[in-house]
C-alpha cells in the first residue's frame, strides 16, 4: 500500500504531491511562473485524430493504439500575459477574481508570517 501527503494549491486548490512512500519525493515548485510569462492559453482542438490518420506516416508498419496519434490534444495557440489580460474585456473578470484571492491569501500569509 502506498500512501503521500499532497500540498493544496491556495489559489487554486489543486493538490500536488509532497511526500511519498513509494517514489522519491516530488520537488514542489512555486517559482515557475513570472510576469513575463503567459497567464492566458488559448487552445484549439477538440477530438483526437484517428490513430490510423497520421500512424503510417510517422510509424510505418506499426499498429496504432487508440489516441495514440501525434497532434492529438489541445495544442496552445495563442497567450496573453498579465499586462495584455487585464486590457482584455473577456478574460479582465478572471484576473481580478484571481487578484481578489490573492488578496485573500497574503493576509493569511500576513497573520501567520511573523
Ligand atoms: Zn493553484
Amino acid at each position: 500500500m502506498g500512501r503521500f501527503a499532497a500540498m493544496v494549491c491556495p489559489l487554486c486548490a489543486r493538490n500536488r504531491k509532497i511526500l511519498s512512500s513509494r517514489w522519491k519525493d516530488p520537488e514542489i515548485r512555486w517559482d515557475l511562473w513570472n510576469e513575463n510569462n503567459p497567464l492566458i492559453q488559448i487552445r484549439e482542438g477538440g477530438g483526437k485524430k484517428k490513430a490510423e490518420e497520421t500512424s503510417e506516416l510517422f510509424y510505418p508498419g506499426v499498429k496504432p493504439k487508440r489516441g495514440s496519434a501525434p497532434g492529438a490534444g489541445w495544442p496552445t495557440v495563442e497567450t496573453l500575459t498579465l499586462a495584455e489580460a487585464i486590457e482584455d474585456a473577456e478574460y479582465r473578470k478572471y484576473i481580478l477574481a484571481m487578484f481578489e484571492q490573492i488578496k485573500k491569501v497574503k493576509e493569511i500569509i500576513d497573520k501567520y508570517q511573523k
